[in-house]
């Protein structure tokens, strides 16, 4: 993970750190590299831009005071910058509502939410303790179904008994009133996903969270995807309206583009991370923590 971006503003910001004296123009000529490092990178433009802006104006700030090691300041600026570009809070998935409390995941084909999905339920009931509930709603994709009841006895928790013939909104419901007459914590609405943003995905999402009032709405996006991961999470937000995202593929990922973007573009937190095929490849996604690994 972000090994190309590390390694690159690491050398960018030793060359500053080793110098005694800093002018505005060091300081210039080096967030100009550091614009070039976080583009290749693939974090979208508008970003790069406020990043390198809001860095470039502190820092000089920062060497006009002629602070001791003005390199340091710099670096130190350049790490406040990311924090706040990933998002100042830990992402924990909020229980805090009335049981059974709905989380729906919503995401493209492919992206891995039914994992992510039991990745999810697995921490919830193993480490957290809560009873939870899966349901499939991919109700074009019986396979799609199968896999989640599969994962789902993998996690050791329930999973809703499958019906065929019932419509997206009727198996929600169906989940909602198990789930309350089971005295499950969470019920976990694994939604259909296609290829593409499509209306009638959106359309069905949008009435399966009318119907369940979910307390978090969890986009999954494939980090690998890039710039596009975070094009979807956005076309998702302004759709339905999402709490959260969840990126999987970062094992994968070197460049880190949809990572560091999302949170500017989207405003909503990356809240976990997947970083492998097995069900206990979650992590939770610390901004601080991220900052420290790039810089570091
Ligand atoms: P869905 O169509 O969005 O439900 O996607 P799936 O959950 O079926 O996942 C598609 C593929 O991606 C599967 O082979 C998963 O094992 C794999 N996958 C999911 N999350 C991750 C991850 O974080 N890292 C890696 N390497 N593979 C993942």
């Amino acid at each position: 993970m972000f090994e190309g971006l590390s390694d690159r503003l690491s050398g960018i910001l030793s060359g500053l750190t080793r110098r005694g004296a800093l002018t505005e123009a060091d300081v210039t000529a080096a967030m100009r590299e550091v614009r070039r490092a976080l583009l290749e990178a693939d974090v979208s433009l508008e970003v790069v831009r406020s990043f390198t802006e809001a860095v470039r104006e502190k820092a000089v700030g920062a060497v006009v005071v002629k602070s001791v090691t003005p390199g340091q300041m710099v670096v130190k600026i350049v790490n406040d910058e990311l924090v706040a570009m990933l998002g100042t809070e830990a992402g924990i998935i909020d229980l805090n509502a009335p049981a059974p409390v709905a989380i729906l995941m919503v995401g493209l084909q492919g992206s891995g939410k039914t994992t992510t999905t039991a990745k999810i339920a697995r921490r919830l009931s193993g480490r957290e303790k809560r009873r939870v509930l899966l349901a499939s709603l991919d109700t074009r994709r019986p396979a799609a179904m199968e896999q989640l009841a599969i994962l789902a006895k993998q996690v050791e928790v329930e999973s809703l008994p499958i019906v065929a013939g019932q419509s997206a909104v009727q198996i929600a419901r169906r989940a909602m009133e198990a789930a309350r007459l089971g005295g499950f914590d969470v019920v976990m609405l694994d939604t259909a996903g296609r290829t593409t943003v499509d209306d009638a995905l959106m359309a069905e999402a949008a009435e399966v969270k009318a119907v369940t009032n979910p307390h978090e709405v969890l986009l999954v996006a494939d980090a690998l995807t890039g710039q596009d991961a975070v094009i979807t999470a956005r076309a998702f937000d302004q759709r339905i309206g999402i709490t959260g995202i969840v990126l999987t593929r970062m094992d994968g990922d070197s460049r880190g583009g949809a990572a560091l973007s999302m949170r500017a573009v989207t405003g909503k937190p990356i809240k976990l991370v997947g970083t492998g095929e097995k069900v206990d490849a979650l992590e939770e996604f610390h901004p601080a923590r991220v900052a420290n690994r790039i810089l570091g």
